[in-house]
């Protein structure tokens, strides 16, 4: 049976949200993302030809993208949509709860 909440040191209860889509369209592959994750859940690729970019996107960014490579390591900590510039991170808490 998966633990789908936590509790703080001070004894809180803390359900966890967990990392389930990164928005292609917005992400411009900065890789803040990346270096925060605690749990190797992410990984940087090549950005598809198909996917339309937003009106705000800068030609200039990377053609790299993040993706979710290895959802099941999520520990739902949400570090990575905090430092994430462009609000790509959509959370769920365990399907379970
Ligand atoms: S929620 Fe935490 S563990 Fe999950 S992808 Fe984001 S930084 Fe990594
Ligand atoms: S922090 Fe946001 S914009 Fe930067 S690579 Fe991650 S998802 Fe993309």
């Amino acid at each position: 049976m998966a633990f789908i909440t936590g509790l703080t040191l001070a004894g809180d209860v803390w359900t966890p949200e967990f990392a389930t889509s990164i928005d292609p369209k917005k992400c411009i592959g900065c890789g803040r993302c990346y270096k925060v994750c605690p749990r190797k859940v992410l990984d940087l690729i090549v950005r598809g030809e198909d996917v339309e970019l937003d009106d705000d996107y800068d030609e200039d960014d990377t053609a790299s993208i993040m993706t979710i490579s290895n959802p099941g390591d999520c520990i739902g900590c949400g570090a990575c949509g905090r430092v994430c510039p462009k609000g790509c991170y959509t959370y769920a808490p365990h399907p379970a709860a």
